[in-house]
């Protein structure tokens, strides 16, 4: 079972809400138009994780959109009421919690905003251990698109996902797990739910890679935590551009994200690439140290 947290003037801790009711109004612009922004975090025994990145990341969303951003001040107890009621009817030490913003019932001027919480799929834990096969498909736009269409939201995490799923379901339909956009001049982007980050151990030199934000890319939370961890180890850190063949000359490949951490990539368009399991448990640990 959901949980569900409205942010409500009226309930400094939010509104506890029951998730089996209709509580949207159905003229909701965030159900109508896909018009809002939200987030996705892992929290582990009652705790979000890293819940600042996400609070900023979503802030800057809301400024692409012109929407009104509640302070983290109403977001970050309505957080903790989730979690709280989450433990008290799961008992499960780990949750996705999901935060909304929408840009309200049509004609109104008021947002809505709400937090979520609800457990994690069990397919997060199977794609980390058993690999991912992936297609690159195109998203048809250029890697420059970004800068001189911003009406775009690139780069935004906005509710208007249906592009992203329609995206994993043409992978389904033809036999692989996931998907890694390229861009129309032949770039790497990132997936419909991650970031693509690749490694490259070169006479004792560890490198790790991801494509460059100016191409249009959300700028992923886990990528950026695990580029910091990384760096403190002693990592090279590289930013694009990239193109295909350097997915298929890494020693590794990972897709990124907060729920399913690092999930390594085992084909590309059904040709095997590199697998370490010794780099993955490397990378997976310093994900870990990050809370
Ligand atoms: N890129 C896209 C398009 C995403 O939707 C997501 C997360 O859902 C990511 C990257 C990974 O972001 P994060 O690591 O912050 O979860």
């Amino acid at each position: 079972m959901t949980v569900l947290v409205f942010l409500d003037p009226a309930f400094p801790s939010g509104r506890v809400a029951d998730a089996s009711v209709p509580q949207l109004l159905a003229t909701d612009l965030g159900a109508t138009r896909g018009d809002g922004v939200f987030e996705s975090m892992l929290a582990v025994d009652g705790k979000p994780r890293k819940v600042s990145m996400h609070l900023d990341r979503m802030a800057a969303s809301a400024a692409a959109l012109e929407l009104a951003f509640p302070a983290p001040g109403q977001w970050e107890p309505a957080i903790s009421t989730a979690l709280a009621e989450f433990g008290r009817v799961h008992g499960e030490p780990q949750a996705v919690v999901k935060l909304i913003l929408t840009r309200g019932p049509e004609g109104a001027d008021q947002p809505t905003a709400w937090v979520q919480a609800s457990p994690v799929p069990a397919s997060a834990a199977r794609q980390r251990e058993a690999g991912l096969d992936v297609l690159l498909l195109d998203r048809g736009y250029d890697s420059t698109v970004a800068e001189h269409a911003p009406w775009l939201l690139l780069g935004s995490k906005t509710l208007s996902y249906a592009v992203n799923m329609a995206a994993i379901r043409y992978a389904r339909e033809h036999g692989a797990d996931d998907v890694i956009f390229t861009s129309s001049d032949g770039k790497v982007l990132e997936g419909p739910t991650s970031t693509v980050v690749l490694a490259t151990v070169q006479n004792g030199t560890k490198t790790l890679l991801t494509p460059e934000l100016e191409s249009g890319i959300l700028p992923g939370t886990t990528q950026g935590a695990l580029f910091q961890a990384a760096e403190n180890a002693g990592w090279q850190l590289g930013y694009g551009p990239l193109e295909p063949t350097h997915l298929h000359q890494a020693d590794g490949v990972w897709l990124v994200s907060s729920i399913r951490l690092l999930a390594p990539v085992k084909s590309i368009n059904a040709e095997p690439i590199a697998v370490s399991p010794a780099l993955t448990a490397e990378l997976a640990a310093l994900v870990e140290t990050v809370l």
